[in-house]
């Protein structure tokens, strides 16, 4: 399961931030691609598992999906593409490779308690 491997990294950018910040942290906002292949019910699971006995424990994983966007030089402007099976531009049904948007997998920002 290579989400186990793709939590973890997280986990690790996460509590580096979470130990300079000193505060408990609540969530983790990410961002995932439909392209970035990750399944997010099953991240979301392996950070749950990864997170036990690490600073994050008990925060949430809070997934942000991200549509694949391509730009369509017949529209000359992005569209958002229904899905991952098809690379055409779903206003003129041209077909483009030049992706904007889609493969991402980063932190967004991490939620902590005030106080
Ligand atoms: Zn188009």
């Amino acid at each position: 399961m290579h989400e186990l491997s793709i939590a973890r990294s997280l986990i690790e950018i996460a509590s580096e931030a979470a130990r300079k910040d000193g505060r408990a942290v609540e969530a983790v906002h990410i961002k995932v691609g439909a392209l970035s292949g990750v399944v997010p019910e099953a991240l979301t699971f392996a950070y749950e598992i990864a997170t036990e006995d690490t600073i994050l424990a008990g925060s949430k994983l809070m997934i942000q999906h991200v549509p694949v966007r391509i730009f369509c030089h017949t529209c000359n402007c992005e569209v958002d593409l229904p899905g991952i099976q098809s690379f055409a531009c779903p206003k003129c049904g041209q077909r483009s490779s030049d992706l904007v948007n889609g493969r991402e997998l980063d932190i967004i920002s991490l939620e902590v308690k005030d106080s």
